[in-house]
């Protein structure tokens, strides 16, 4: 029977549930409380420059395709996706860096080049993390974090040792140079904790970047939120903004309705899409699932500083993405998970759309991101920003040697307060809860309330954790769940 599904949020995860609940024939509706969906990945267009104001690696396209293929769909038949190449280069100094290239045979031979034996070394690792990807992101990641036994198969049981082992201990024991490390211990970053506190098991991660390689759609992450609206549209999900969701309405333990900008919404079930402890805020304390004591004790993701910049020239000795590894990695990472503070000599990503993406700026000119990775719930002032930026420019002249600041024609910048402000993200997370071993699969917040009959959740602080891939499948995930209860409640 077609229910009447409301949805709270409209990022990623949100998106994907949508469109997955609108194809079984329900009437799905979404409410996003900011003027544009996207959440996360929304876009800023401003004086000529457009901005992805969130992620910009899009890694794993097979999740994707996985996606699309779920209706019957291509990426293609939304969006065209390049080949990144050079992926990223990562700066050790000046005119020092190191450009990773988009196969795996050129990785090979600049390991080589570097550190003798390295070679060979870095072939073996990686068949591990390509074995690591196929259990994990063909089929772990599909499962619903219901039950500890979904983890339990022949291929989990004999890598067993690989949830008690850590990343940064296996890079080490393979590599010596330390530059070589801090490249292998990147792309787990993306998962929200130290590459000390994250298993081994998610070395897939490494398969991600230099098996699969970094993509770039056309014209911008956003365009992958636009073929998921043009998706979802078609399945007939309606979309509002400018909707913020005040209250979950539950009588007899039952979720019944949401409270729309003063307006009552009846629903026959209600998913919501935002950070899970603001939802639970939304509904009254008996029926939270998790106290604020479970939330302080969690490992969050960081959160950012983050700068959109428009140049009114275009700017040397760039490449779309790179990495600002010139200073210590493990310094930066005790200011953000040890000891909360702004980073003493931070590390700091920059990406410049404009290299690939033409229509990201007008003729002759450049935009560009920069991201300060920062400790979740830190204090955050304009005057803390601004000392920041320029310690960031500062460094990015003499690294790049040029001078760009005086090109500067336009500059937002967005940090913890905005990340609490306009997402509700609890302490300001950019990107969830962390995928530490305790913080895994059946140990992250559930799908489905236990306390609330109708009440469902999604996202990156639910399972499999945080990314767009995983929110993509968070959101099938939830969507099969709430089918299976309608299924039964047929019976
Ligand atoms: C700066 C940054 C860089 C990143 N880089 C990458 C990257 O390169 N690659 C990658 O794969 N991932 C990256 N990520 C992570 C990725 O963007 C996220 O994991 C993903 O987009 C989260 O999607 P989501 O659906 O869980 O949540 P969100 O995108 O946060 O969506 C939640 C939505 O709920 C809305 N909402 C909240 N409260 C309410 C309410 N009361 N009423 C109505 N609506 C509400 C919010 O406004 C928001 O739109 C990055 C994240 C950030 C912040």
């Amino acid at each position: 029977m077609k229910k009447k599904i409301t949805i709270i949020g409209s990022g990623f995860s949100a998106l994907s549930a949508a469109c997955y609940l609108a194809k079984k024939g329900h009437e799905v509706v979404v409410f996003e409380k900011n003027n544009s969906i996207g959440g996360r990945a929304r876009q800023m267009r401003k004086q000529g420059f457009t901005f992805d104001m969130g992620p910009s690696w899009y890694w794993m396209p097979d999740v994707f395709e996985r996606f699309f293929a779920d209706f019957g769909k291509k990426t293609t038949d939304y969006y065209e996706l390049i080949k990144l190449n050079p992926a990223y280069r990562v700066y050790f100094g000046v005119e020092e860096f190191i450009a990773i290239a988009d196969n795996l045979d050129e990785i090979v031979a600049e390991f080589e080049g570097i550190e003798r034996g390295s070679g060979k070394l870095l072939r073996e690792f990686m068949a591990e993390a390509q074995s690591n990807y196929d259990i994990a992101i063909k089929d772990l990641v599909y499962r619903p974090g219901v039950s500890p036994l979904e983890l339990v198969s022949l291929e989990t049981v004999k890598k067993i040792g690989q949830f008690f082992g850590n990343i940064s201990q296996d890079v080490r024991k393979k590599f010596k140079n330390e530059k070589l490390i801090q490249i292998l211990e990147f792309p787990v970053l993306f998962l929200g904790a130290k590459p000390s506190d994250t298993p081994s098991f998610y070395s897939f991660m490494n398969f991600a970047d230099f098996g699969l390689g970094t993509w770039h759609p056309k014209t911008g992450m956003f365009d992958v939120v636009r073929a998921m609206e043009n998706l979802a549209t078609e399945l007939g999900v309606q979309f509002f903004v400018n909707s913020n969701i005040e209250k979950i309405i539950v009588e007899d333990s039952i979720a019944k309705a949401i409270v729309v900008n003063g307006e009552r919404i009846e629903s026959d079930l209600v998913l919501s899409g935002a950070d899970y402890h603001h939802t639970e805020t939304l509904l009254d304390s008996e029926f939270r699932q998790y106290s604020e004591k479970y939330w302080e004790s969690r490992v969050f993701a960081p959160s950012s500083l983050l700068f959109y910049v428009g140049f009114n020239k275009k700017i040397e000795n760039i490449s779309h993405h790179m990495l600002f590894f010139d200073t210590d990695f493990n310094q930066h990472a005790r200011e953000i998970y040890d000891e909360p503070q702004w980073p003493t000599a931070p590390l700091f990503y920059a990406n410049f759309p404009s290299v690939t993406d033409k229509t990201a700026a007008p003729d002759g000119m450049e935009s560009g991101f920069f991201l300060i990775p920062l400790a979740p719930g830190i204090e955050d002032t304009a005057v803390l920003r601004a000392e920041y930026f320029d310690k960031i420019m500062q460094r990015f002249e003499t690294i790049t040697k040029q001078s760009v600041k005086e090109y500067i024609v336009f500059k937002e910048s967005f940090c913890k307060n905005d990340f609490v402000e306009q997402y509700n993200a609890y302490k300001g997370n950019a990107y969830g809860m962390a995928n530490t071993l305790l913080q895994t699969a059946f140990l992250r917040p559930k799908l489905k309330s236990q306390k609330v009959r109708n009440l469902y959740f999604t996202g990156q602080l639910t399972v499999p954790g945080p990314g767009v891939p995983p929110a993509l499948i968070s959101g099938k995930l939830v969507s099969d769940l709430i089918d299976k209860q309608f299924q039964k409640e047929k019976l």
